[in-house]
C-alpha cells in the first residue's frame, strides 16, 4: 500500500490547525508534521520533531550522562557559548573513515537568533531584543528563532505576510526552500529557472 501522506489525513490537519491556533505560529511557517514517536535501545521514547537536514529528536539527559539537547546524541559534544547547552559538534572533528559531518553546533551557531545575538554582542536576552529584531527581515527573524536548532524558541513570533512567488505564487518559505531573487521578487525553485537547470518538470 502506498503511504499516505499525512497532510492528507484530516485527522492530522485537524491537530495541525489547532496546535498553530494556540502557538500562534502563521501557516507560513509549517512543520513537517510529526507525530511520531522514536524508542532508543534502552526503550526511553523521544517524540521526533521536524527535520530540515537532519531530524533532530528530542531532549533530555539521562542518568547524568548529557547528550545533546538537539539532536540527543552523546558524542562529541561541546557547550554552546551563546547558551551554555551541551550540543554535539563534529565540525572540527576529523573523525576517520566517516563521512558524517552533522553538526547540531554548527547549525545552532549558524541558523539562530541566540548564536547571532551573541555574536553581535547585544545586550539581554535574544528573545526580547530589538537589535535582533532589526537584523532580519520578519520572516527570516521568525524562522531563526523557531527552527528546530532553537533550544527554546521565539514566544508569540511575530505574523508575516507570506512570500509567493512573483510567477505562479505559491508560497515559498524562505528558511527552507530553495528560490531566487531577482529585484524585489521571489522565484520559487520552477518559476526562477532552476526547473530548467535541473530539468525538472513543469
Ligand atoms: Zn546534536
Ligand atoms: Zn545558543
Ligand atoms: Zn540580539
Ligand atoms: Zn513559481
Amino acid at each position: 500500500m502506498p503511504k499516505m501522506n499525512p497532510k492528507h489525513n484530516p485527522a492530522h490537519v485537524e491537530r495541525t490547525n489547532r496546535k498553530r491556533a494556540r502557538n500562534h505560529v502563521s501557516a507560513r511557517f509549517p512543520k513537517i508534521p510529526q507525530d511520531d514517536e522514536w524508542m532508543d535501545e534502552t526503550g526511553d521514547r523521544f517524540q521526533i520533531m521536524a527535520g530540515i537536514n537532519n531530524p533532530a529528536w528530542g531532549v533530555g539527559s539521562r542518568n547524568g550522562r548529557p547528550r545533546c539537547g538537539l539532536c540527543g546524541k552523546t558524542t562529541n559534544l561541546t557547550k554552546t557559548e551563546c547558551c551554555g547547552q551541551w550540543i554535539c559538534d563534529d565540525e572540527d572533528q576529523y573523525v576517520l573513515f566517516s563521512f558524517d559531518t552533522n553538526s547540531c553546533h554548527r547549525n545552532h551557531d549558524r541558523y539562530t537568533l541566540c548564536a547571532n545575538h551573541d555574536h553581535e554582542g547585544h545586550e539581554g536576552k535574544w528573545q526580547e531584543c530589538p537589535e535582533c529584531r532589526e537584523d532580519f527581515e520578519t520572516e527570516m527573524y521568525v524562522w531563526y528563532g523557531t527552527n528546530e536548532y532553537n533550544f527554546e524558541k521565539l514566544p508569540n513570533p511575530p505574523a508575516y505576510a507570506p512570500t509567493k512567488c512573483a510567477k505562479c505564487k505559491k508560497i515559498i518559505h524562505l528558511g527552507e526552500d530553495g528560490f531566487m531573487v531577482k529585484g524585489e521578487k521571489y522565484f520559487c525553485e520552477r518559476c526562477g529557472g532552476l526547473a530548467q537547470l535541473m530539468k525538472l518538470p513543469t
